[in-house]
């Protein structure tokens, strides 16, 4: 039996809901439920505990994960602050989903670990960071005995690293970067199993530099031990620090573009003349937009960039060369990228006759709006990766592209639509042949 290239999609990602919808050839409620489907997997919430003694760094920690700098606006205050024995949310700009929670330090809660736990809302986290600027404490071992317990992961991080690398740089002669930071990790494992944490892993972390030392590690491991439905969240969010994780970014990003596509697909099978037009740019100019905070080149994370970099705006901006550029992408803006072929024009208007043929009409419609949203997320999705990249190499001021290469090939617009225009082709003359 040949199995439907829509429905095929579906299976890997083993999502039973959609997929008997759609083998009850119920499109209108496949629809509905795909539609579901992106919303929650966009506000799936993460939260994330960060518990530390105060002045170890975790208010600067806190910042920097959501890619904010101390200074800026909804910034975690760092410096002297009085301890308070609240937990203080810090939820992520662009992805509210996603909180950091700033916990005071166990020791000077004066619980134990359990209490301390329980105190703070132990169900609500998905996992905990324990920090440290030097050594970590029998509580912190305590507290980790626990979490480990109760079935919860934990991380140990040393923060400062920078400023410990810079301290051993002056008191020693042979000074090596490496050794430097291999020592402190021995201790910090060492000082551990002497408290009774059997094999710790300590991940070395300076807050102002996240692309160096442990970091990307450390997201490695948040990512892989993550139930799959809250790792998007974790990607999404986190700081676009290096190659790594930008790739790592655009894949979570790909990975959904088959339901956007589905989604608009599927609508489109639903004989509503001009409906479908409609819904796929409305569905391009939400997911464009996702894109570009996703990838910082909304021009609210522009102007952060730009301040913290001490670059004007218009520099970034000029090196943008993608039609999203402009401050928001609206309708108008994609109208005007999709008016740049005629021929998109005229398939769209191809779709909406084919939706009139009895039979044949509305798969055909249906693989053709799928194949042509699929195509058109995708290289929407380089062209806002390519001005992130861009723009990051501007901001750094680096002069070239070597720091950032892709894992898919950067293809011109001309290149684009002669893609997008075969694999129209290629799926209408296979849902010809196959229905
Ligand atoms: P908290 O009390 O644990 O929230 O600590 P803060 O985040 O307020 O940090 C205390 C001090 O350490 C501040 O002056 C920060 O600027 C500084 N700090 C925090 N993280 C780092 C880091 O990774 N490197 C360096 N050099 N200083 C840091």
């Amino acid at each position: 039996i040949m199995c439907h290239p829509l429905k095929a999609t579906l299976t890997e990602e083993n999502n039973p809901y959609i997929k008997e919808a759609l083998e009850n050839s119920d499109a209108a409620l496949a629809a509905a439920k795909i539609q579901d489907y992106l919303q929650q997997h966009n506000t799936i919430p993460l939260n994330i505990a960060i518990t530390g003694e105060s002045g170890s760094g975790k208010s600067t920690f806190v910042n920097a994960f959501r890619g904010l700098s101390n200074k800026d606006e909804g910034a975690a205050p760092t410096g002297y602050v009085e301890t308070t024995m609240e937990a203080a949310p810090y939820p992520h700009p662009n992805y509210p989903n996603v909180t950091l929670w700033d916990l005071p330090g166990i020791d000077s809660s004066r619980f134990p670990a359990a209490e301390y736990l329980k105190t703070f809302g132990f169900d609500k986290f998905d996992f905990f960071i324990i920090i440290s600027s030097d050594r970590f404490r029998e509580n912190d071992v305590k507290l980790a005995l626990e979490i480990q317990k109760q079935k919860k992961n934990f991380y140990f991080v040393r923060t400062k690293i920078d400023s410990s690398l810079q301290d051993e740089e002056r008191i020693q002669r042979d000074f090596s970067a490496e050794k430097s930071l291999q020592l402190i990790r021995q201790n910090c494992v060492e000082g551990l199993q002497r408290q009774g944490m059997a094999s710790p892993q300590v991940f070395l972390i300076s807050s102002f530099h996240l692309n160096l030392y442990d970091f990307q590690l450390l997201v490695e491991t948040m990512e892989r031990e993550l139930p799959s439905h809250r790792r998007d969240a974790l990607l999404f969010a986190i700081p676009k620090i290096n190659q790594e994780i930008f790739n790592k970014k655009k894949k979570a990003f790909e990975a959904e573009i088959k339901y956007s596509a589905l989604w608009s697909a599927l609508t489109a099978s639903v004989p509503v003349p001009g409906l479908s037009v409609a819904v796929d740019l409305g569905i391009l100019v939400t997911v464009i937009n996702n894109y570009k905070s996703g990838f910082g080149v909304d021009e609210e994370s522009l102007q952060k960039l730009a301040d913290s970099t001490n670059k004007p705006l218009s520099e970034l901006q000029a090196v943008m060369t993608s039609p999203f550029a402009a401050a928001n992408v609206t309708t108008e803006v994609i109208i005007k990228f999709l008016a740049v072929t005629g021929a998109q024009a005229t398939l769209l208007a191809a779709e909406e006759g084919s939706r009139y043929i009895p039979i044949l009409g509305i798969p055909l419609a249906a693989g053709i709006s799928f194949a042509s949203t699929y195509s058109i997320l995708k290289t929407c999705l380089n062209m806002v990766t390519e001005d992130a990249q861009n723009v990051l190499i501007k901001a750094l001021g680096l002069n070239t592209s070597d720091h950032f290469c892709f894992l898919t090939k950067q293809y011109s617009l001309h290149e684009c639509f002669l893609l997008l225009l075969l694999k129209k082709y290629m799926y209408m003359y296979f849902f010809q042949i196959t229905w």
